[in-house]
């Protein structure tokens, strides 16, 4: 063998632990410290803690100039970066004298072992991981949120918690549940969404080294908020009478799975079928991290009706004797012949797009027609979209044509399924919409409708409205519903509206 070839079995033999050690922390000290990542920019939500975790030695790059903050963290990976974290932070490093379990961390026939194996060997024994069975540990096997900071909360030995838990996707008992309530308490995370932990998602690079960050800063064993049981009653707490699984996140799937939803046809049924049957969605990214307040405002817009009516009967409300239709197929033109749910739908959608463009995520309850949603289902969406309103579009009806003009619906003071800060600010949304609308295209402006009795409204968990933009029985308003012209002018008023409201003005 030539020396040449010796060379290139030796440089190959380097690329092949590189390769092999991932995130193994090295190189910092040989940059001074200084973070050398084109990915990891100043404004980004984890550069303060890569740079950290990167000049304590913790974590190293994917390559030399890059961190891959997006990239999936492998169970050996994360075990590796807590080793590290514990070591920096003077805890015990060592593993006792338990024989390592795991046969698939093992130490070869000449010696060596892989890098993990020390922290697997320390984890083990220091009862922060139990592998994924008795005796696997799955090193190669990428690590959910939910295993992630039970690791983070087994290290730091259990901490006890206090109070009622924020998240709806921590089921009472899961091994996970109290490890994100202590992550939540000592603001190491806010959860992917408000309402959600993100537990079956894979924990990014940047979500790890965030957490760890924050512990790191957080380091006295007390909490830094803590969610009172009177604001955890206000969350919503169950997803009603369908088998809507709790884990199912409509905001994910629709601001983040855009594509995938519309190749099933923007249906929210399908969607949900969908679910059920592969388990999960693929391919969001993380949303980790923004603080509350920053967070885009999510406004559920539910245009009325669809092509088909729903006899059969639901709830009128959370624990109601009280049945009606799931769906009724709504009015239709005087003058144009056109159905409630074509203009619903057109108005909405430009509704949408108006909205979006002023920085708001928007989910829709449908974009297409042919739909098979009920009014309990739609209000549910915004339920599981954890939206900030939810603006329900229609269009009046009368027995007579003389009646034209635009009205809005609020639950009334008394209305057993809403809470009074809910009635309240409805109330504020649908007057605020009322005059924003009107004071656009100049229709004649009725009172605002208080009701009991309307099934998407009580289902709701957040302020909600009903738009009535006018009088399909009038030739002329039912005109200037279906025109360019009219529906753009409503768009317009509406999201004007929802400034306004957002903003406290009226
Ligand atoms: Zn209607």
């Amino acid at each position: 063998m030539k020396w040449v070839e010796k060379w290139n079995i030796c440089r190959l033999a380097v690329l092949i632990v590189t390769l092999v050690m991932g995130t193994v922390p090295v190189g910092a000290a040989e940059n001074g410290g200084k973070m050398p990542f084109s990915d990891v920019k100043e404004e980004a939500f984890y550069h303060d803690a890569v740079t950290w975790a990167y000049s304590e030695g913790i974590v190293a790059g994917t390559g030399k100039n890059t961190f891959s903050p997006n990239q999936k963290v492998s169970r050996a990976d994360l075990v590796t970066m807590l080793h590290r974290y514990a070591e920096k932070a003077g805890m015990s490093v060592s593993g006792n004298s338990m024989a390592m379990p795991f046969s698939d961390v093992t130490v070869k026939s000449d010696g060596t072992k892989p890098y993990y194996y020390d922290g697997v060997a320390w984890a083990f024994s220091n009862a922060i991981t139990k592998g994924v069975a008795e005796t696997t540990f799955g090193p190669r096997v990428t690590c959910t949120r939910g295993q992630a900071i039970t690791f983070l909360y087994n290290m730091k030995g259990k901490p006890a918690v206090t109070t009622a838990s924020p998240f709806l996707d921590c089921g009472e008992g899961a091994y996970y549940e109290k490890a994100a309530l202590w992550a939540y308490e000592r603001d190491i995370t806010s959860g992917k969404t408000r309402y959600l932990f993100g537990t079956w998602d894979q924990v990014t690079r940047a979500e790890a080294v965030c957490w760890l960050y924050r512990l790191d800063r957080n380091k006295e064993e007390k909490s830094i908020r803590v969610l009172t049981q009177a604001a955890a009653d206000t969350l919503p707490r169950s997803y009603g009478e369908t088998d809507l699984s709790a884990e199912f996140d409509y905001r994910y799937v629709f601001t983040h799975c855009g594509d995938l939803v519309k190749s099933l046809g923007n249906d929210p049924a399908t969607v949900l079928r969908y679910y059920a049957e592969t388990g999960r969605f693929h391919g969001m990214q993380a949303t980790e991290d923004v603080p509350a307040g920053e967070k885009a405002k999510i406004i559920c817009i539910d245009p009325g009706h669809q092509d088909h009516g729903m006899s059969a009967m639901e709830q009128n409300g959370p624990g109601s004797d009280v049945r009606k239709a799931k769906l009724t197929t709504g009015t239709s033109g005087w003058a144009t012949g056109r159905d409630e749910y074509m203009v619903n739908l057109e108005v909405s959608l430009k509704l949408r797009d108006e909205l979006r463009k002023r920085g708001y995520t928007v989910v829709m309850t449908r974009e297409t027609n042919h739909v098979n949603i009920s009014n309990i289902e739609r209000a549910q969406i915004a339920n599981a979209a954890g939206a900030d309103i939810f603006v329900r579009m229609h269009c009046n009806g009368a027995e007579t044509g003389a009646l034209h003009g635009a009205l809005t619906m609020a639950p009334a003071d008394d209305n057993p399924y809403l809470t009074a800060g809910i009635i309240k600010d409805s109330q504020r949304l649908a007057q605020t919409l009322l005059d924003h609308q009107v004071r656009f295209t100049g229709q004649k402006k009725f009172e605002v409708q208080l009701v009991n009795n309307m099934t998407g409204i009580n289902w709701a968990r957040m302020p909600v409205t009903i738009v009535e933009m006018g009088y399909m029985s009038n030739h002329e308003e039912d005109r200037y519903l279906s025109s360019t012209d009219g529906q753009n002018k409503i768009a317009s008023g509406l999201a004007d509206g929802i400034d306004a409201y957002f903003a406290g003005r009226s």
